[in-house]
Order: structure tokens, then C-alpha cells, then sequence
């Protein structure tokens, strides 16, 4: 059991309508493996920091079962940082300010210990930086999973494009998935991503929810009712970790399988918005899980007799 996350570390400063974070810990890869890390270990992690990244950050990643070997530290130089403020309805926001600094000339490499690893997950990057990862791969991994933005749609399409025919589920928003096609229905979007290489396509709605397309079935989680979100940075990655983490822990990599995987990625990712940053998710133990997929399980939960029966 061995899942393999790329992704940033950063430090982000978050405005919301209802708070301001000073500089936290934040980044993609930090987000998936704090989830992922509840379902499955080792987690391989490989991303790149600056001397100013707290130690304790690291030490408390390695206990939760995430192997950092694969973690650059550039002692001199600075991590990368990036700042936002959300809309008023939460689902939308505004990149203030992205600073690369170490991520700018990051150059991942991937440790012989984790060449069996069956999940490679990678998390929002450049796509030339996913593509390095995938080639130093010596053995496929069963899973291939890739995240990304539409930032790299506009910057970067053809080793986007590259990187797709190489994967095998992808994860995208509704509007880049939108973005990705030329397709205003999610559906024929679908269709179109679903020939662009990955087997599997999943679009993140926000609040409304996740749909899972593969072939010509189609699955909808819902995102749970919550009374307040406070801040929803990193609840893509924290729904990816709780996915992958999830996926490594069954090895069913069915379509059935990935339906209870977006539920547990769903339920995961309701708790990432309750606090800032990665707060509530260091609280999380597997009881509280457990509870919240119920609730989701409660939420879909009907019966109903057809009216022509
Ligand atoms: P999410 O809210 O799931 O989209 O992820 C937010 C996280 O992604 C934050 O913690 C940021 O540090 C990180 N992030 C933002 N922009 C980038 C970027 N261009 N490359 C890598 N990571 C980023």
C-alpha cells in the first residue's frame, strides 16, 4: 500500500468576508497528505520548500506516516507563497499575489524507495513538472491521478495535453473543465475530456458537489450542507488526499469503487473548510469520519415507489 503525492508546500495568506489569515502553512501536497494520510501510509511526498519552513511542519507530516525524503529544502531561498480573497458566496476567489520563489526552478525527483508505489497522485503543478515525475516512473503505477487549473490551460496546454494522454483519472473544477473542452454541458465536456487520455474525470462543484464520469456512467456526491464555511482554500486537495488516500487504501480502482471514493474525498473535504488552513484537519480522527460519511449516506437516503408500479 503506497501512494505518491507531488504537489506545493507553501505558506498562503487567506481572506475571507469573515476573517483574514496572517502567512500559514498551506500547499497542495500539504493539503492531500494531511487527508490522504488518514486511509493509507506510506505516503511518498515530493515537493520543494525554503529554509523558512517551519521544521515542526515537517516533523509532524513525518508522523502521520508521510515520507519526506522526496521533500527538497533549499536552505537560502524562500517557499513559495501565494495569497487570496474569497467572493462573498465562498465558491470563487481572487489570487492576490503568487510568489514562486522555490517552486519556480523546482526540479522534483523521485526516490528509488517509492518506485512501487500503485498511486501517483499529482497534485496542481506545472505540467512539464508532472510530466518530469511521470517519466522517472520506472514501473506504471496502477493509478495515475492529476489535478490542474486553468491557469496551465492558458499557459501551458500542449505538455497540458501531453500530460493527459498519460493519466488515468483527472480532476478539474466546473469551469475549467468547461474551459478544457470549448463545451458549455458538463456532459459533452466530459465526452471531450474523457478522449483527451484519462479513464476517469471528475468535476468539483463547490458546494454543489462532485460528478465521477467514466464511459457513459455518470455518479453525483454531494457536497454537504454546512452552516458556515470559513475558509476553502485547499478543499480541492483535501477531497484529492481523501480520493487517493481512500483508493490505495481498497485497491478497487472500479467504477464502484471510485463512487465510495468521492464520498470519503466529499466528507473529507467538508471538514478542510471548517478552519483555516489545515487546522481542522490535524484535529480529524477516524471516528469523526466515519460519522461524517454517514451523514452523507443520510443525505442521498431515500426510498421511493415508482408511480407506474
Ligand atoms: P485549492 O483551494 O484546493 O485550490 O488549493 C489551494 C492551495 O494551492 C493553496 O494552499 C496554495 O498554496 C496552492 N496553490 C495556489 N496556487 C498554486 C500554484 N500556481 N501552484 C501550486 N500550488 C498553488
Amino acid at each position: 500500500m503506497s501512494l505518491i503525492v507531488v504537489g506545493s508546500m507553501a505558506f498562503d495568506a487567506i481572506e475571507t468576508p469573515f476573517g483574514k489569515s496572517d502567512k500559514i502553512v498551506g500547499g497542495a501536497a500539504t493539503y492531500i497528505s494531511w487527508s490522504a494520510s488518514n486511509f493509507t501510509n506510506p505516503i511518498y511526498q515530493i515537493s520543494v520548500v525554503g529554509g523558512d519552513f517551519p521544521g515542526e511542519e515537517l516533523d509532524m507530516l513525518s508522523k502521520r506516516g508521510v515520507n519526506l525524503e522526496g521533500v527538497q529544502i533549499k536552505k537560502d531561498k524562500k517557499s513559495f507563497f501565494w495569497s487570496g480573497r474569497y467572493h462573498m458566496d465562498m465558491n470563487s476567489r481572487d489570487t492576490l499575489e503568487t510568489q514562486l520563489n522555490v517552486l519556480g526552478e523546482f526540479e522534483p525527483v523521485v526516490p528509488d524507495s517509492c518506485q512501487d508505489a500503485d498511486i501517483l497522485l499529482l497534485g496542481n503543478l506545472s505540467p512539464a513538472v508532472q510530466l518530469s515525475v511521470v517519466a522517472q516512473m520506472k514501473k506504471r503505477p496502477k493509478l495515475v491521478v492529476l489535478d490542474t487549473m486553468n491557469f496551465w490551460m492558458e499557459t501551458a496546454l500542449d505538455d497540458l495535453e501531453k500530460v493527459l494522454s498519460k493519466i488515468d483519472v483527472l480532476l478539474v473544477n466546473d469551469s475549467e473543465a468547461r474551459q478544457l473542452s470549448g463545451q458549455y454541458s458538463l456532459v459533452r465536456a466530459a465526452k471531450d475530456i474523457l478522449k483527451m487520455g484519462p479513464r476517469y474525470l471528475i468535476i468539483k462543484k463547490g458546494e454543489h458537489g462532485a460528478l465521477l464520469f467514466h464511459k457513459d456512467h455518470v455518479f453525483f456526491a454531494p457536497a454537504l450542507p454546512l452552516e458556515d464555511v470559513f475558509d476553502p482554500t485547499g478543499a480541492g486537495d483535501t477531497f484529492a488526499g481523501g480520493f487517493a488516500g481512500y483508493l490505495d487504501s481498497t485497491k478497487d480502482f472500479s467504477f464502484e469503487g471510485m463512487k465510495s471514493a468521492i464520498i470519503v474525498g466529499s466528507a473529507i473535504a467538508s471538514f478542510c473548510v471548517e478552519k483555516f488552513g489545515t487546522t481542522r484537519l490535524k484535529e480529524l480522527n477516524r471516528n469523526d469520519i466515519d460519522e461524517r460519511i454517514q451523514e452523507f449516506v443520510d443525505l442521498v437516503n431515500f426510498e421511493i415507489s415508482l408511480v407506474s408500479k
